[in-house]
């Protein structure tokens, strides 16, 4: 698979069916790799048994096809297991174990709030604001214990500056402060949180371009963090403009009348595929084309930088 060196990735959680707001992130994806003649990888981020459901991930593979999007590796509904999260517990639990040998690790008993919000990876959902866990006494994590709190398990960041450049808004600087900025590698029902299990996978499937929404931009300072922790060499990261709905507010897998379902009953793919190519700014009007005419003319120059609010009746 490292053949080719240029390796991008379609990494949908199967907890509803694609919205908009995921099309036009896996169409942007799928132009990166396309048009630098790369590698697509499709892995399915079914890390959390809870929200994970097959029939979803089979109607995600579908509906990336539909549009014309397609992978060269990965997971299908009949088979690629190996690039199903659920299936890779192994290894995140030997980076786990690295961690640990580092002494990078610690046990958090914080409320169910904090611990769910390692299941989801996008801010806004949730900030942490640092706990007191890393310094508990002996005494009081025995007494957790005998109450019977799980606890979850965190990394400590001490004070560092991640840099970056995106591909797409340029230089990002994050300053991690000790204590604030450490967050939750494995919850405390066992399952490993997104950013665990996203570094890994990036870092040993050869992706080398990861390409999502702009929602996810401060996940990777976390992701750079864990992978130069861990040994690997970070991705080239790219983050794309978010759809929003109305009050500027993010599209979600609830927004039923702009999910697949509904917008494969009112479009053609090449009208769909049009239409988020207008609203990407990657053509001038929304008429009809194949993802596949789209990879000569893009570019990221061509790609709006802010939010993209949705236009009346386009869809
Ligand atoms: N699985 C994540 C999601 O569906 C995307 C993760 C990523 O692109 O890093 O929101």
């Amino acid at each position: 698979m490292n053949g080719n060196k240029i390796i991008g990735r379609f990494a949908p959680s199967p907890s509803g069916r694609l919205h908009l707001g995921n099309m036009l992130s896996s169409l942007l994806a799928w132009l990166d790799v396309r048009s630098l003649g790369g590698r697509m990888l499709f892995r399915l981020e079914d890390l959390d048994p809870d929200r994970s459901f097959r029939e979803y991930a089979k109607l995600m593979a579908e509906d990336l096809l539909w549009l014309g999007l397609d992978w060269d590796d990965g997971w299908r509904p009949d088979g690629g297991t190996e690039f199903a999260q659920g299936q890779r517990t192994a290894l995140y639990e030997q980076a786990f174990q690295t961690l640990q040998d580092l002494g990078v690790l610690y046990p958090c008993y914080c409320s169910r709030a904090q611990r769910l919000a390692a299941s989801a990876p996008h801010p806004g959902d949730h900030r942490e604001s640092g706990c007191g866990c890393r310094m508990m006494t002996d005494a009081n994590r025995r007494l957790m214990e005998r109450n019977h709190r799980l606890p979850a398990t965190k990394v400590h960041v001490s004070n560092a500056e991640i840099s970056f450049i995106d591909g797409h808004y340029g230089p990002q600087i994050f300053s991690f402060c000790a204590g604030r900025d450490d967050f939750i590698i494995r919850r405390a029902d066992g399952v490993f949180a997104y950013q665990l299990a996203v570094s890994v996978d990036d870092a040993m499937m050869g992706v080398t371009r990861v390409v999502r929404a702009r929602d996810l931009l401060d996940s990777t300072p976390k992701q750079i963090w864990l992978m130069t922790q861990l040994g690997y060499a970070p991705c080239i990261y790219c983050h794309g403009p978010l759809l929003v709905a109305d009050a500027g507010r993010k599209m979600s897998k609830r927004d039923g009348d702009l999910n697949m379902e509904a917008l494969r009953a009112r479009n053609t793919s090449e009208e769909l595929c049009g239409k988020l190519a207008y609203l990407a700014g990657l053509l001038p009007e929304p008429v009809p084309i194949k993802a596949a005419d789209l990879v000569p003319l893009f570019s990221w120059d061509k790609v709006r930088k802010s939010d993209i609010p949705l236009p009346d009746n386009l869809f």
